[in-house]
């Protein structure tokens, strides 16, 4: 049985065509899917005989909602979600503005190993499909019965180790028999793998780049990001370059504050050379201490030290509100901490 959430609405013309059924049907049952109708029984102006076939071969597989925790200072909500295999995943929905955003996870865990995130303990279990992605924001919708406008990869896993499934995941919410999402309110997070940075700009999308810097140097960065010793800063400003060029948008440079370790004013003065003449933006994270790593979040002093050298040498910089701190919102944690609570190994969830 297939989870009809991970077909594009080709794919699902091309299964109507394969089973002796009108092309257009496959729109019809696209319209009602993102309209929230999960049943294929309750798609009204859907034949019987096809409701049987449909019934026959797919599902329309959403996670179970393990728990809802909401925080009591923004509003902020974090669903710890499992899906069909019992592997647990969270996403978090923020309140904004301009409306809701949710950051979603595209693995189960993580196999980068970055020293301060929870998504890495443990390692990966698996990749997650374009559908499980998909059903994260129609969960999530359903949850606080409002339409989602953003989106962030910037949950659990790293998106470029599961490039083909989140490109088609990107198409799918930005179709507009999907989730109509504008390509420009969708933002990629990653920790830089170059070759992917250098496949993304070729789709020529209009989503946001951002890249987990967190330091200012190759050897600061090779003791935070293992992912450091295969792809040099140089690279990686490089392929970004190419990505602002080939799609003329300014890419966000992620940076996490640690105390004692990537926020001297140093830091900051050799960071901002980096970036020099590069359309892009820097966003400074204090950093979210988790319990199974022993990093500490830099003083507000710092912090804005921190930002003031970064904005008198003419880099755009600004400080990322803490969303949810009280709710463990920070990728993985929630995860981790329902793994420990409940003892439920690695392998067995
Ligand atoms: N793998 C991708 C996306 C997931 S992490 C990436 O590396 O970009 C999303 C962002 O949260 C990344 O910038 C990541 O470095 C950051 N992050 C992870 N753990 C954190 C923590 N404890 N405190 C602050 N930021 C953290």
């Amino acid at each position: 049985m297939e989870n009809i959430l991970d077909f594009s609405l080709k794919e699902l013309k091309q299964w109507m065509k394969n089973n002796g059924e009108s092309e257009f049907r496959a729109k019809q049952i696209m319209d009602w899917i993102y309209k929230g109708v999960w049943q294929f029984d309750l798609m009204s102006n859907i034949p019987k005989s096809l409701k049987e076939k449909l019934n026959r071969d797919f599902s329309i597989y959403l996670p179970n909602i393990i728990d809802v925790f909401e925080s009591k200072k923004d509003n902020t909500k974090k669903l710890l979600l499992a899906l069909k295999d019992n592997n647990l995943i969270e996403c978090v929905i923020m309140n904004y503005n301009y409306g809701k955003s949710i950051c979603i996870s595209t693995q189960v865990g993580c196999r980068m190993g970055c020293k301060f995130c929870a998504s890495t303990v443990g390692g990966m279990i698996r990749n997650l499909s374009p559908g499980e992605m998909i059903s994260e924001i129609l969960v999530a919708q359903k949850v606080i019965d409002h339409r989602i406008s953003n989106i962030v990869l910037m949950g659990s896993g790293e998106p470029f180790d599961n490039y083909d499934n989140v490109v088609k995941f990107l198409e799918i919410v930005n179709a507009d028999y999907g989730l109509n999402i504008g390509q420009r309110h969708i933002t990629l997070s990653t920790c830089g793998i170059v070759p992917k940075i250098e496949e993304l700009a070729k789709e020529k999308m209009q989503i946001t780049l951002a890249i987990s810097l967190h330091a200012s140097n190759d050897l600061n960065r090779q003791k935070i990001m293992p992912i450091a010793n295969k792809y040099s800063i140089k690279e990686i400003i490089s392929a970004c370059r190419d990505y602002i060029d080939q799609t003329g948008r300014r890419v966000t440079f992620e940076y996490a504050l640690v105390k004692g370790v990537n926020d001297s004013v140093e830091d900051a003065i050799e960071l901002s050379d980096l970036l020099k003449g590069l359309l892009c933006h820097v966003n400074l994270i204090p950093v979210n201490e988790i319990k199974e790593k022993i990093y500490k979040k830099s003083s507000e002093d710092n912090i804005n030290k921190f930002k003031e050298v970064l904005s008198k040498r003419g880099i755009e910089t600004t400080v990322r509100k803490e969303m949810g701190s009280d709710i463990d919102a920070a990728c993985g944690q929630l995860r981790r901490s329902y793994i420990e609570k409940t003892q439920i190994s690695e392998e067995g969830c």
